[in-house]
């Protein structure tokens, strides 16, 4: 098996990946970068982003009022410190990405412009037109290859985290082309494998948010956070789940419901108020809005469509030379699918899972409870998001922490020799195993595709917007059943080269270990909380529930759920409000 020593090993080179890598080599351009990706850089997720980043610029805004729109639409559990760090750090980050050539969308005097975001009572969202992700995810990119520290293995796919002593020390990994198995070792690894929505059904998350990341540190003994904490969007396009940016709305458009009622009035959202807005409507936070959804759907009040219920998201009255300079992306989007101009026609939109609150815990250092394992971005739960994350927040997140990631690892590469590799090849061997026993064929009888289609379809019907002990309980029952059919599981292509098969399997595996963390952390938090509704415990439950929940892996067993006390620096819990009405 091959060995590759370098200084710091990064799987990830969405957002957080490459912003990491040029910290590192900023930090040292003597230390060596291994930047490890299953796609080509530009092909991660973050180039999907469309609606923008946030960060304090304008006059009429402030850190306060950042940290509090996001201390509020957390629901009080993000960590208040790292709330604090974030919000200061963000504008630097944004500016910094400005001086890297991101072309941010200007104001006519020539100033960066902002957006309204959900959630966000100040316009404070940078964005370039609706394709945001994309510009910065190339700006990341061409930055990253100024650098000759950085060195790239794109294409090939990490299935472990490698330990010595109880430190990570490297990853294996194989090249995809050819299967050919690499050990990558390094002083400090970093994880920046973004999030793991496609455990749902129906997700505006790209085939490759598997939550690989995650599983890897969780087998390795690090427990995943807030893991019950999944976002729904509230517009996504019905059909494909294709996202309708919250972009659209911070431009102005509107939700109806089959009457062409502005039903959002009627869930704590206030009417519709001029800036600064004190009554979000439309502009209301992702968890409030996707429930709302819901409860329109119960009153009969959506609307009957080909692709089932939805509402209309309305933007002809911001006409057409507003759309296309602002929005063209989304009037390309939902002519291609679902064939409407929405110069002429409102959009039809559903909820769809959309983010992972949850993931690797870690700290305002980017630190995990493993030493040498560093996290960043949407697979990290430092925790800024809390129970429900702001749009926009997340992008301004994987700059922030990805740079303070790059940075401390750094520091520790520069302080700790170089990892033996005796008994990292003696544990990646081990693990090969795993991948050749798919390949040769000689055992299996589980098709990937059925216990895929299971597990969605039980998170779906257990671990969605609004959630039962009942339901919970199946789907708990479920996954513990797939868990052990995966174990029996096949594959049919038996070469190595470019085995899509054996990836999805793996992949599959992953996904497993994640959604039992999701399903049995709902189950057991009985309040509701941002994007946790439970049904049957209305009520969010502060004395007992303001804690963080930590998963750890049992082996074969269900995870063990303890809790970590939430950082509070400077606000107190409270009523969230965002209407008339506080909610
Ligand atoms: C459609 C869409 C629109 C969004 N819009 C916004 C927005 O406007 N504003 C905002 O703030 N947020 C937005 N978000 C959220 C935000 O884009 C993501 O949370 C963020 O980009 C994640 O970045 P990341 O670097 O953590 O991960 P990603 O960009 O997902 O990158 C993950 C990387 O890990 C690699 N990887 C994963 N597993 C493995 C493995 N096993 N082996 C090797 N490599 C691996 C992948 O190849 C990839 O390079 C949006 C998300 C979506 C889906």
């Amino acid at each position: 098996m091959d060995v590759l020593q370098t200084d710091v090993v990064i799987v990830g080179a969405g957002g957080a990946g490459l912003r990491a890598a040029i910290a590192v080599a900023e930090a040292d351009p003597a230390l060596s970068v291994t930047l490890i990706s299953k796609v080509y850089p530009m092909r991660s997720h973050t180039v999907a982003a469309e609606g923008g980043a946030a960060g304090v610029i304008k006059e009429n805004d402030s850190l306060e009022n950042h940290f509090n729109d996001t201390i509020g639409g957390s629901d009080w559990l993000a960590d208040q410190d790292a709330v604090e760090f974030f919000v200061e750090q963000a504008p630097k980050e944004l500016t910094r990405l400005e001086h890297w050539g991101c072309p941010w969308s200007r104001d006519p005097d020539g100033r960066v412009a902002v957006r309204p975001f959900g959630g966000m009572k100040i316009e404070r969202t940078w964005f370039a037109a609706d394709k945001s992700g994309f510009h910065i995810l190339h700006t990341l990119f061409q930055t990253s290859m100024k650098y000759p520290s950085i060195k790239r293995l794109d294409e090939y796919y990490t299935t472990d985290l490698l330990l010595e002593d109880g430190r990570a020390v490297g990853v294996l990994s194989h090249e995809m082309r050819s299967g050919k198995p690499v050990v990558v070792l390094g002083k400090a690894v970093i994880l920046c494998t973004g999030g793991a929505g496609r455990v749902f059904p129906f997700t505006t998350n790209g085939a490759i948010k598997t939550g690989d990341g995650m599983a890897m540190a969780y087998r390795a003994g690090v427990p995943l956070q807030d893991m019950e904490f999944v976002q729904y969007h509230p517009t996504g396009l019905p059909g494909t789940g294709i996202l309708i940016s919250e972009a659209a709305r911070g431009e102005g458009g509107i939700l109806v419901n089959k009457d062409g009622y502005r039903y959002l009035q009627d869930y704590g959202m206030g009417p519709a108020d001029p800036w600064p807005r004190k009554k979000a409507m439309e502009l209301g936070p992702r968890d409030r809005l996707s429930q709302s959804f819901w409860q329109e759907q119960q009153k009969g009040r959506t609307i009957q469509s080909k692709w089932g219920d939805v509402v209309h998201l309305d933007l002809r009255h911001l006409g057409e030379k507003k759309i296309n300079e602002r929005l063209p992306f989304i009037r390309d989007l939902a002519k291609s699918y679902v064939g409407v101009d929405v110069v002429t026609a409102p959009i039809p939109v559903r909820p769809v899972i959309h983010y992972t609150m949850g993931g690797i815990a870690s700290d305002i250092t980017a630190g995990t409870p493993l030493p040498g394992l560093f996290c960043a971005g949407e697979t990290a739960c430092v925790s800024i998001n809390g129970a429900n994350r702001l749009g926009s927040n997340s992008l301004a997140e994987l700059l922030v922490f990805g740079k303070v990631a790059g940075e401390a690892a750094a520091r520790l590469a520069r302080s700790v020799p170089a990892p033996s590799e005796a008994s990292a090849l003696a544990q990646a061997k081990a693990h090969r195993a795993r991948a050749e026993a798919l390949v040769d064929g000689s055992r299996g009888t589980e098709a990937v595709a059925t216990i895929r289609r299971d597990m969605m379809a039980t998170m779906e019907s257990g671990c969605g917007i609004y959630r039962t002990q009942e339901g919970l309980e199946q789907t708990c029952t479920t996954l513990r059943d797939l868990r052990r059919r995966y174990r029996d599981v096949k594959i049919s292509d038996r070469s190595w080269v470019f085995n899509t098969d054996l990836t999805q399997a793996l992949e599959l595996g992953a996904m497993l270990e994640i959604a039992e963390t999701m399903a049995l952390s709902a189950l057991l938090r009985t309040e509701s909380r941002g994007a946790h509704q439970r049904l049957d415990h209305p009520q969010r439950d502060d004395a007992g529930f303001l804690t963080h929940s930590m998963a750890w892996r049992q082996g074969d067993e269900p995870p063990r759920i303890d809790y970590k006390p939430v950082t509070i620096t400077k606000s107190q819990p409270a009523a969230r409000v965002y209407g008339g009405a506080a909610s």
